[in-house]
C-alpha cells in the first residue's frame, strides 16, 4: 500500500560541477554592448537547486554580508516555485538580480559552500540572478508593503546601493523619504560605472521603480554641497543618510599624467556607461578616438574599463598591473572575461611616465618590470624593481584605474562631521550615525570603495538606527543604552492610569 500523503522523494543533481551558464561567444561580444552571460533557463535553474544539500546548520549564510537565507531559497526553488524563491531572498536583499550579476560570490557565501568539498560550490549567484530576473520578466509584484505614515521626513544623499537600500528600508516603515543624486540618472556606479555588457541598465530601472511605487521621491542633477548645503538639508529633515560613495579617482602621480588622452576610469566609464559615448554621433559626449590603449590596474573597475575600450574596436588593449595575478583584486569571472576577449595582460609592471608625442598627447607609456619580493604589510608579496628592466607600450590612451577616494565637496561646510585622513566618514559601526546626531552615512564614503553588497548592508544598518532615531529619539538600542546612575530598573509608566 502507497501513503499518499507522504511529501515528494527530494529530486537530487549530483553532479560536482555547476549547471553552465551559456555566454555571448568572444568572438562576438567585443562587437556589442550586450550582456555576456545569457543566465540560466527555469529548467537549468532547477537543476543547479536540485544540486543544494540544504546543509542544516547553513555554512553559506554567514558568507552572505546581508544574511540571505540561501538554503530556504534553493528548498523553494528546486520544486520550481520561483515566486516563492524570491520572497525568501527579498527578505533580505532588496537587489537580488544586480547581487546575483555583480557580487563577489567566490570570496563570500561560495566560499563558504559544502559543495566545494568535492567540486564547485553551489550556483547561488547564478540563482540569484534568475529569479531576480524572474520577478522582472513574469509581472509577479514583490513591491513590499508600506506601513502608514509616521509623519517624518529622511533626506538621502547619494542613490547607489546604500542610499537605495536606505531609502527602502525606511519607507517601508512609513517615513517620508527623499533621494538627492547629483547626477541625472539614479543608482551610483550600478548605472554610471559597471558597463552594460555586465549589468543591463534596464533591470536596475524596474527595482528604482519599484521604489516610487513605494512612495520614495527622486530630486535629480542636484549635488548637496553645491545645490544645497548639507547643513540646509540637516534642518529640513528629521533625518539625514550620506551615500555620497567613493567617486574621487586617485592617480599615479608620474609624469605625464596631464596629457591629453589621459583619462580616470571614472571619467572614462562615465562617457560609455552613463552618457552613451559608444553611439557617438548619435550621443554627443565622445571619447576620442583610440588604436592603442593602456588601462592601468587590476580591480573590477580596470577590468570593465579593459573590456569596455575593447568594445570600442581598437587595436590592441594593455592592461598593467604591478603585482601577479594572484593579487588581482577582480572577480575571477571577470578576470577570465577579460583574458577571453583577447585583453592582453602584463603583471608585474609598473608605470613610470607617460611620454609625449610632441603636440601633448600621449604617444606612450614606460613601465619598470617587477618581481615578487618578500610579503609586505598586507600579507602579499611585494613587487619590486628588476634593475634596468624598462618596457615602453606605444599608446594613444591611458586609463588610470587604481582605485577612488571620496569628494569632499559635500561636507565642506560640516567640519563637526568627524572623518578620517582618508577623508572616509567615521561613524558608530553599530548605528551607522556620525559624530553629528541625525546625520548618518554607510557604503564607500564610509569603507572607501568596497562593493555593492556591503554598501546594501550598511545601508540597512543605517536605516535600522535611523528608524529607532526617529521614533525614540535615539539611534542606539535601549537595551545598550548606559543607564543614569539614578534610573530606576523599569520606566516609569507616565501614561498609566
Ligand atoms: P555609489 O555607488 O558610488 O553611489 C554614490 C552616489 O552618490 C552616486 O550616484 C553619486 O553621483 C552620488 N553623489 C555623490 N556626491 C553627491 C552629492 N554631493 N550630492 C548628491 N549625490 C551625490 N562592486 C561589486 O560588488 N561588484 C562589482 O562587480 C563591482 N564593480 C565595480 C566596477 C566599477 C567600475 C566601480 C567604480 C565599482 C565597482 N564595484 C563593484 C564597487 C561598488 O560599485 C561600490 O562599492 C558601490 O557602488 C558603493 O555603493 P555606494 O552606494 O556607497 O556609492
Ligand atoms: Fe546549499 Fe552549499 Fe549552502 Fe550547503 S553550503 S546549504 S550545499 S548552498
Amino acid at each position: 500500500m502507497t501513503d499518499e500523503t507522504a511529501k515528494p522523494k527530494r529530486v537530487l543533481n549530483r553532479s560536482a560541477v555547476k549547471v553552465p551558464m551559456r555566454e555571448q561567444p568572444p568572438g562576438e561580444r567585443i562587437y556589442n554592448f550586450e550582456e555576456v552571460p545569457l543566465g540560466y533557463t527555469p529548467d537549468e535553474a532547477v537543476q543547479e537547486a536540485q544540486r543544494c544539500l540544504l546543509c542544516r546548520d547553513k555554512p553559506c549564510v554567514a558568507g552572505c554580508p546581508v544574511g540571505v537565507d540561501i538554503p530556504a531559497f534553493q528548498q523553494l526553488a528546486m520544486n520550481g516555485d520561483f515566486e516563492g524563491a524570491l520572497r525568501k531572498i527579498k527578505e533580505m536583499n532588496f537587489l537580488p538580480a544586480i547581487c546575483g550579476r555583480v557580487c563577489p560570490q567566490e570570496d563570500q557565501c561560495e566560499a563558504l559552500c559544502r559543495l566545494s568539498r568535492k567540486g564547485e560550490p553551489g550556483g547561488v549567484g547564478r540563482l540569484e540572478r534568475f529569479l531576480g530576473d524572474y520577478a522582472l520578466t513574469h509581472d509577479v509584484n514583490v513591491t513590499p508593503d508600506v506601513a502608514a505614515p509616521t509623519g517624518r521626513s529622511v533626506a538621502i544623499i547619494g542613490s547607489g546601493p546604500a542610499g537605495l537600500t536606505c531609502a527602502s528600508d525606511l519607507a517601508q516603515r512609513g517615513h517620508d523619504v527623499t533621494v538627492f543624486e547629483a547626477l541625472h540618472r539614479p543608482g551610483g556606479v550600478l548605472f554610471y560605472g559597471i558597463p552594460e555588457f555586465r549589468l543591463p541598465k534596464v533591470t536596475l530601472v524596474r527595482e528604482i521603480d519599484g521604489l516610487k511605487k513605494m512612495g520614495v521621491k527622486f530630486v535629480m542633477n542636484y549635488p548637496v554641497g553645491k545645490a544645497e548645503s548639507l547643513t540646509a538639508i540637516r534642518a529640513r529633515f528629521d533625518a539625514v543618510f550620506v551615500g555620497t560613495g567613493a567617486g574621487l579617482p586617485w592617480f599615479l602621480n608620474i609624469p605625464g599624467e596631464n596629457l591629453n588622452g589621459v583619462y580616470s576610469a571614472n571619467e572614462f566609464l562615465t562617457r560609455v556607461n552613463l552618457m552613451g559615448a559608444y553611439k557617438f554621433p548619435e550621443n554627443d559626449t565622445p571619447v576620442k578616438p583610440m588604436r592603442r590603449i593602456a588601462v592601468v590596474g587590476a580591480g573590477n573597475t580596470a577590468m570593465d574599463s579593459a573590456r569596455t575600450s575593447k568594445r570600442l574596436r581598437p587595436e590592441v588593449v594593455h592592461l598593467i598591473y604591478r603585482r601577479s595575478r594572484l593579487e588581482m583584486p577582480a572577480r575571477q569571472e571577470e578576470i577570465h572575461h577579460a583574458e577571453q576577449e583577447g585583453i592582453d595582460f602584463n603583471l608585474l609592471h609598473s608605470p613610470t611616465r607617460i611620454i609625449d608625442n610632441g603636440k601633448g598627447a600621449v604617444a606612450a607609456i614606460e613601465c619598470q618590470q617587477m618581481e615578487l619580493g618578500e610579503p609586505d604589510a598586507s600579507g602579499r608579496r611585494r613587487p619590486v624593481p628588476i634593475a634596468g628592466a624598462l618596457k615602453v607600450f606605444e599608446v594613444d590612451t591611458v586609463v588610470i584605474a587604481i582605485g577612488q577616494g571620496t569628494n569632499p565637496l559635500l561636507l565642506a561646510d560640516c567640519p563637526e562631521i568627524e572623518r578620517t585622513p582618508r577623508g572616509t566618514i567615521v561613524v558608530d559601526p553599530q548605528t551607522m550615525q556620525t559624530s553629528l546626531p541625525g546625520l548618518f552615512a554607510g557604503g564607500d564614503i564610509v569603507t572607501g570603495g568596497a562593493t555593492v553588497i556591503l554598501a546594501m548592508g550598511a545601508g540597512r544598518s543605517a536605516a535600522t538606527a535611523m528608524h529607532r532615531y526617529l521614533t525614540t529619539g535615539s539611534a542606539t538600542p535601549r537595551a545598550e543604552t548606559a543607564p543614569a546612575d539614578d534610573a530606576p530598573d523599569e520606566p516609569a509608566d507616565t501614561d498609566g492610569p
